[in-house]
């Protein structure tokens, strides 16, 4: 299957326009059966300085391409990726494990990024004054910023580069991409897009390989101004520590310890659908999963039944086969990760009621798999309640009354994204108020943002930069104030 939807058997790195091969290279797995896709180039620093070389003369002349024309680039990429969508999904499900209906829905949302991205690059508007003194003009504008750098997780492999890269191009920037090195293809497929949809040479530079070689080399490099990151809590930090030292801009989007609260007057079946989609789509691995549940006391029982009539109801396997509702696990890390978690709940006195094991009969064993699980009268200060596990582990925590609702899903080091089950008006537009996470859900699960809105989290979850929206426009333009007298 993989032969027939990828043209190459190993990926070269994107550099200046050419297909640029490396020496070092590494096998990318299939999580769902272990078997091998293609070779993914394992590249060094020295393939970032040249990248760099490249982008820093491509950017000079991009930048000053009009925008509508940079925009229309845009809407060819657009354009392609739709007719595309269907290989690109299922390229995405072998890479990644997530299943078919999801990956077209990632997917999707990069169509859309396109689409959004084209209006707004004609949009980069900037602002007259009144100036202070006789015979002068004053005005602010919106200016590209360089090269910028892009580092990408392998949970959603072309949604998030997409997030980055479309603001950054259409802004008039040369991007160098570093995407995750298990999840390569997206980032192939989006370069052989943006070739075929026009972009000049050299505007857009994948370069391939491990984090501590890339990922730290474009940190480092004083030429690359911005590093918009996606990725786990710790890397995140140290790259901000990095850039600090140089005064680069940093755009950071990390965990999440993303909550439902469930209110006594909420509709609990349609809380129940909410959550078991939140918390097992994608087998839990991605930012904004629902991993806790706070409920109500009055309606604790009535919620645990329903979830687990929906975990009984998950089929699990290979999301190529659209039978399956699960995927894997990323790969044997994650597994025994998410394995050491619930060892971690059983001793800190967690009720398991539902999964907790690997899934090993038969075909699971050739990739990795995980039960959807489920612990209830968990406390809001245990390990499983307040670290990300990143898989299908859901702890239900009771609570008494709304204050103390809040109280919990506010009292975790992360702020991306939380949800709230009510018919209470007035609860509704108090929790919007008080909930401390950059996305608040009502009446819905924690997942399933749109592409115009921002996209990011408080506290620990990043440092208050957004992706998508116009505001992902912010990370890639600088302003500039011109005085005219005349
Ligand atoms: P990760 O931090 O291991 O890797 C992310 C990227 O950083 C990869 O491309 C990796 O190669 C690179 N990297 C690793 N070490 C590096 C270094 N020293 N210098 C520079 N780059 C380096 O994260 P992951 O396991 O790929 O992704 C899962 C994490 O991403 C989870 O914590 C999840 O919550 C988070 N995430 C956050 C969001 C969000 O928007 N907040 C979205 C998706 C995923």
């Amino acid at each position: 299957m993989a032969e027939t939807l990828l043209e190459a058997k190993k990926l070269n790195n994107f550099i200046g326009g050419d297909w640029v091969e490396s020496n070092d290279s590494t096998e990318v797995i299939n999580p769902a059966n272990g078997e091998t896709i293609v070779q993914v180039p394992l590249s060094d620093g020295s393939t970032v300085d040249k990248a760099v070389e490249v982008a820093k003369k491509a950017q000079k002349d991009w930048a000053k391409v009009p925008a509508p024309q940079r925009a229309e680039v845009m809407l060819e990429v657009g354009n392609l990726m739709k007719q595309r969508k269907e290989r690109l999904a299922r390229l995405l499900t072998m890479e990644n494990g997530k299943v078919l209906e999801e990956a077209r829905g990632e997917v999707q949302e990069g169509i859309d990024m396109a689409f959004y991205m084209a209006g707004e690059g004609r949009r980069l508007f900037g602002h007259t004054t009144p100036a202070e003194l006789p015979n002068k003009f004053s005005m602010s504008q919106r200016c590209p910023v360089g090269v910028v750098g892009i580092i990408t997780p392998w949970n959603f492999p072309i949604a998030i580069a997409t997030w980055k890269s479309f603001p950054a191009i259409v802004a008039g920037n040369a991007v160098i991409w570093k995407p995750a090195t298990e999840t390569p293809i997206m980032a192939y497929e989006l370069a052989k897009i943006f070739e075929d949809a026009g972009l000049p040479k050299g505007v857009l530079n994948v370069v391939y390989g491990k984090g501590s070689a890339v990922g730290d080399a474009m940190v480092h490099h004083g030429d690359i101004r911005v590093i918009s990151f996606t990725g786990s809590d710790v890397t995140g930090r140290n790259i901000a520590s990095e850039c600090g030292k140089q005064l680069k801009k940093v755009s950071l989007e990390m965990g999440g310890k993303n909550a439902v609260i469930v209110m006594d007057d909420a509709d609990l079946d349609l809380a129940a659908e909410g959550i078991i989609w939140s918390a097992y789509g994608t087998s839990g691995q991605r930012c904004t999963a629902a991993s806790r549940v706070i409920v109500h006391e009055d309606v604790k029982e009535r919620l645990e039944e329903r979830l687990l009539a929906g975990i009984e109801k998950l089929t699990i396997g290979d999301g190529l086969d659209e039978t399956n509702k699960v995927g894997p696990i990323i790969n044997k890390a994650g597994l025994e990760k998410i394995q050491k978690y619930i060892q971690i709940g059983k001793e800190e006195g967690a009720k398991l009621v539902a999964g907790g094991y690997v899934l090993e009969d038969g075909d699971f064993a050739k990739g990795h798999y995980f039960a959807p699980t489920l612990f209830t009268d968990a406390k809001p200060d245990m390990r499983i309640a307040q670290e990300e596990i990143f898989g299908p582990v859901l702890s239900l925590i009771p609570v008494k009354s709304f204050e103390e609702a809040i109280e919990v899903n506010n009292g975790v080091s992360y702020g991306l994204s939380s949800s709230i089950f009510t018919t209470d008006a007035n609860r509704v537009f108090q929790a919007q108020r008080d909930l401390d996470t950059g996305i608040v859900y009502v009446n819905a699960g924690t997942t399933g943002a749109e592409i115009h809105l921002p996209f990011g989290g408080t506290k620990g979850t990043g440092n208050g930069h957004r992706d998508s929206g116009v505001q992902a426009l912010d990370v890639f333009t600088e302003w500039k104030a011109v005085y005219v007298d005349y």
